[in-house]
């Protein structure tokens, strides 16, 4: 990059500083933006299959951008794990989300439950527990209403550590769900070893049920999978009544996707479907 001429020098760098710019903005905001309560969590529905009543919530977390708007976590979530701010993030999210939930128990929804998306680095923690027991006191939750959802691929990272992990977590009474399953390369062994009490069939699967039969032979065996080790099974993306249908007739038990809510900010959980449907 010495002296090329200025053309030589200008090609290259301003390109590559605009991007570097750019995230190291992103990250300046993204720290700045727990501070002044640009953080919200958007709650989906987990329907009983086929449609009804609503069994909780997953929170999902949302950056209120002051000039970019409102964004998804796919635009900052790998920034905030790099930078490891994704721990005090993922904080907030467990006591907000369980914040939420009393309100909705005391506003006479008390069996309704909360999911959290717990990223790879907060998962190995050693604070975790502490956080989790802590919130939980702090809002009145019982442990069984909350879910903390872990990749598979994140579970797999140290099969043995996630074993161990898990176990203290489900000690507690909170469940554990196996999110994205099918794809990553569980064993069968494995999976019985881990206390988790879900597996949720990965959104790629659901989405090409109709289309591709070797998606459907997939989801079965996902399915007949989960029963024979009792593990609840989660269908998430479901989009056709096609889907729901195929789902339902396979013993799915729950199901969450757009056909039966998007995700939407706390103060509108009274406009989705079945809001009062009897459990
Ligand atoms: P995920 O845990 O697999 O969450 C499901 C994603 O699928 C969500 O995207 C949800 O909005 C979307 N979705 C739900 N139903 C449908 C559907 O019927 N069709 C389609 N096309 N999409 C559907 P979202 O909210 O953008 O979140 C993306 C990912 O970001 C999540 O995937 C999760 O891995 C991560 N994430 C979200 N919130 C948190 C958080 O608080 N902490 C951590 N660590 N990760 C989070
Ligand atoms: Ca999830
Ligand atoms: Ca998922
Ligand atoms: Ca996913």
């Amino acid at each position: 990059t010495k002296n090329n001429g200025r053309n030589g020098y200008n090609f290259f760098q301003p390109s590559m500083n605009t991007i570097a710019q750019n995230q190291l903005q992103l990250i300046n905001d993204l720290w700045l933006a727990q501070d002044h309560q640009q953080l919200r969590l958007f709650y989906q529905p987990k329907y009983c299959a086929p449609q009804g009543p609503i069994l909780g919530f997953e929170a999902l977390l949302r950056w209120q951008h002051p000039e970019r708007g409102l964004l998804t976590p796919d635009v900052f979530l790998p920034l905030a794990e790099k930078t490891g701010l994704i721990v005090t993030i993922g904080n907030w999210v467990i006591n907000e989300a369980l914040r939420q939930l009393r309100v909705w128990h005391l506003q006479g929804h008390p069996h309704w439950s909360v999911a959290v998306n717990l990223s790879a680095l907060q998962f190995e923690q050693s604070s975790l527990v502490e956080t989790v027991v802590q919130a939980l006191d702090r809002h009145l939750i019982p442990p069984e209403l909350l879910t903390l959802e872990v990749t598979e691929t994140t579970a797999m990272r140290d099969p043995d550590e996630s074993v161990r992990i898990l176990t203290e977590l489900t000690r507690l009474g909170v469940k554990a769900s196996i999110d994205d399953f099918g794809t990553g390369y569980s064993s069968l062994l494995y999976l019985k070893r881990l206390p988790a009490s879900e597996l949720k069939i990965d959104r790629a699967f659901v989405n090409e049920l109709q289309s591709e039969t070797e998606d459907a032979t997939i989801v079965s065996a996902i399915v007949a999978l989960a029963q024979s080790l009792n593990l609840k099974v989660v269908a998430e993306g479901v989009e056709t009544e096609e889907q729901q249908a195929f789902l339902t007739g396979l013993g799915c038990n729950t199901l969450q996707g757009y056909l039966l809510g998007r995700p939407v900010p706390a103060e509108k959980v009274s406009e989705l479907k079945n809001y009062t449907g009897q459990q």
